[in-house]
């Protein structure tokens, strides 16, 4: 979180991030955090005490309403929508598992909601709660320059965004569309939102059910792209 533009929101203190290891809170000899699984099989499983006072000195440091927050395989998906709920937020606890995960006890009394990054499982929550942080916080304002808003980008209107070019004009051969280069606004902001949608609607067809009805301008845009091919 030190980096780029988290390092900056950090710098700027916009932002605020506080790790707590709970084999700090372990009062065992060895800074025992994990244990068998009671009924046998296979992994350990992350010991209640330690992990539960962890929670409890991050709860100390936030505020009384920020959330405890599961990485979870079994939590709903990060969406856009919901890194925007938790960006209005004063802040929440991220609780990161490892081995098999948590006790169910912990889970049932000391976590809030549970979120999950994806249908794949990692070996910890770390890599999830660094994707749930860097999702929150650049939709906090001032965290991103003024120049990179992010209300154009992917799944913020409901679409997956509109192809990006940049210098040279042509590269190899390869031509940027002759609109991006003509300083039209108005039909380069018409090609963007066409290409935003044909986009959407071939590679996301789950959003771009979303996306109906069209309005009366995509739907025209959505006609004349299928009957010439470009817009
Ligand atoms: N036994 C668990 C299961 O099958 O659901 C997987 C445990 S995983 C090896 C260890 C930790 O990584 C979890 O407790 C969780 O905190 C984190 N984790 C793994 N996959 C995740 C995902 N897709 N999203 C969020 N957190 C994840």
């Amino acid at each position: 979180v030190s980096h780029s533009i988290l390092g900056r929101g950090i710098a700027a203190g916009i932002i605020d991030v506080q790790v707590i290891n709970p084999r700090d809170c372990s009062t065992n000899k060895h800074k025992t955090v994990d244990d068998y699984p009671f009924g046998g099989g296979a992994g350990m499983v992350m010991k209640t005490e330690p992990l539960v006072a962890a929670i409890e000195a991050s709860k100390e440091s936030g505020t009384e309403e920020s959330p405890v927050i599961y990485l979870s395989p079994a939590g709903s998906t990060l969406t856009q929508a919901i890194a925007a709920e938790l960006s209005e937020l004063n802040g929440m606890t991220l609780v990161c598992g490892h081995y098999e995960g948590i006790d169910e006890r912990v889970r049932e009394h000391w976590i809030d909601r549970e979120l999950s990054v994806g249908d794949y499982v990692l070996t910890g929550g770390e890599p999830a709660a660094l994707i749930v942080i860097d999702a929150v916080c650049r939709l906090i304002p001032g965290v991103l320059g003024n120049d990179d808003s992010p209300a154009d980008e992917s799944f913020s209107a409901g679409t997956l965004e509109y192809p990006h070019f940049t210098r040279p004009a042509d590269f190899r051969g390869h031509k940027v569309p002759d609109i991006l280069l003509s300083g039209h606004h108005a039909k380069i902001e018409d090609w963007r939102r066409t290409q935003a949608l044909v986009r959407t609607r071939s590679r996301r067809p789950d959003l771009w059910e979303r996306l109906m009805p069209l309005s009366k301008e995509d739907r025209k845009r959505i006609d004349t792209f299928d009957r010439l091919g470009e817009s």
